[in-house]
């Protein structure tokens, strides 16, 4: 693989770039492979029948992600589309250098787990951070936004599929944040960028690379910040990232924050051993961090972040009012979903969408005047006294454990997730969910003489 010329030329004062090392490990051909493991699922599965370990459950010689819990190398790259646990949501396939955002977390918010921080991933699809968000910021919310309409889908299906009822996924302008004034206490701008650091991934990228396109990526990655700077609220944390490795787009643009915005430095504490290059911002000595292909294991990546000092005041909200599912239609719920104290049912059309009550606030919120494409979890349509169960609640975390669980082996789950006909043997007769290896997969229904499968059509996987 030939890297630019003119890219190399324009890495040659870039902070720890090596002309040669860097040429070398693009014409190696290597790839590398990496997981996320769904930790709130792997918690939530059935021991009974899951491997005891989240690691050999899913794959025998995985090495882990230095700077990520969850994360984890493996040797080779398997058929995903033909593992029943990547359709159930149990992992993401997520590049490893930008797993490092567990490590800012971790460090800027040591109660990350426990506190109801409202987290804003503003450029998620397809879904990477803010799957690896909702899983850090149990207690809290995380909006994933995504504005370009034909990729919200997929971050959607991604969000369903994770299963956690924190992921908001929204499909708006970043501007359109400046009516939630004050209100985030992190923003993740994962910025649309000129894509270098995933040479070695998408050899498409290499063909649009140009310095003309640095050069737009780099005004639009300012408008951006400057379109979702209100939306933080004072000493919340903006973190932004790329994964170009180009100046323009990383040190000038944290640099350009600075000089426009009061921000505050933040460093994250990087072991020797893991191969970050942390460089700092030429004119705020603001502290960055790179990651090269030929120093970690991983591709491209570029972050930094900063803490807002000052803010302007908080915008008073226009709150949305919902209409909720009547009291007397709650008891059909039970046999389906655990711990409905804690939730809301929202009416929205036929279906029921069930929210914790915590977050109904800032449901309306951000309901009045923002597209909201998901919140908390679709539970179904309630006819004629009877839940039609959707997708969603399947494979999120409100299921009952003691429902009418069918586990299938490998063939099954594959014929269920085809969406053709099952045969299982003594089934129970009702709604019941199919499970692989202790995870959900998703609803079928027992007749007397046949299975119905529910898998939802658009999902189905059409690969043999
Ligand atoms: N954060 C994602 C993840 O971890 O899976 C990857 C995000 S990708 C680097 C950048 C995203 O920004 C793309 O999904 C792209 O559609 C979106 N985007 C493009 N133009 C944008 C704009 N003007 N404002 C905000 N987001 C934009």
């Amino acid at each position: 693989m030939q890297v630019p010329k003119a890219l190399i030329e324009s890495l040659a004062n870039a902070p720890g770039f090596n002309k040669v090392t860097f040429e070398n490990i693009h014409q190696s051909g290597e790839q590398v492979t990496s997981v996320r493991i769904n930790s709130g699922k792997y918690r939530f599965v059935h021991k009974d029948t899951a491997a005891d370990d989240s690691k050999n459950l899913f794959f025998e010689s995985a090495t882990p992600v230095p700077w990520c819990s969850t994360g984890y190398y493996l040797p080779e790259r398997p058929s995903f589309t033909l593992d029943p646990l990547f359709h159930a949501g149990a992992y993401y396939v997520q590049e490893a250098s930008s797993m490092f955002l567990e490590q800012i977390v971790k460090t800027v918010f040591p109660d990350y787990s426990v506190m109801p921080y409202r987290v804003l991933d503003l450029c998620a699809a397809p879904g990477g951070k803010s799957t690896q968000l909702s899983d850090l910021f149990t207690e809290g919310l995380v909006v994933a936004n995504e504005v370009i309409k034909t990729r919200s889908g997929i971050l959607a299906e991604n969000a369903v599929k994770w299963g956690n009822d924190n992921l908001v996924v929204t499909s708006n302008d970043p501007k359109d944040f400046q009516r939630l004034q004050g209100y985030f206490d992190m923003v993740v701008v994962d910025a649309p960028c000129s894509g270098s650091g995933m040479f070695r991934k998408d050899a498409e990228a290499i063909k649009e690379w140009s310095l003309q396109n640095v050069a737009y990526c780099s005004k639009r990655q300012q408008r951006i910040l400057e379109d979702i700077w209100p939306a933080l609220k004072e000493d919340g944390i903006l973190v932004y990232s790329t994964c170009s490795y180009s100046t323009a787009e990383d040190e000038t643009i944290t640099d350009w924050l600075g000089n426009n915005f009061p921000v505050e430095n933040i460093a994250v504490p990087v072991r020797d051993g893991w191969g970050i290059v942390e460089s700092i911002s030429p004119e705020k000595k603001l502290t960055c961090y790179r990651f090269y292909p030929d120093k970690i294991k991983g591709e491209g990546f570029f972050v930094t972040c900063v803490r807002k000092k000052n803010s302007e005041a908080i915008a008073g909200p226009n709150v949305k009012k919902f209409s909720l599912l009547p009291n007397k239609s709650k008891g059909i719920l039970n046999e389906f979903i655990a711990g409905s104290n804690e939730l809301d049912f929202i009416l929205k059309g036929e279906e029921t969408i069930a929210v914790k009550k915590k977050w109904m606030e800032d449901m309306s919120l951000l309901f009045s005047g923002m597209y909201v494409k998901k919140m908390g979890v679709n539970i179904g349509k309630i006819l004629r006294d009877e839940l039609i169960p959707s997708h969603e609640l399947a494979l999120s975390m409100l299921m009952v454990s003691n429902f009418n669980y069918i586990e299938l082996n490998t063939e099954q789950a594959l014929q269920y997730l085809r969406r053709n006909n099952m045969y299982v043997q003594h089934p129970q007769k009702g709604w019941g969910v199919v499970i692989y290896n202790g995870y959900n997969l998703g609803w079928v229904k027992v007749l007397a003489n046949r299975i119905n499968n529910y898998y939802p059509q658009s999902f189905r996987i059409l690969k043999q």
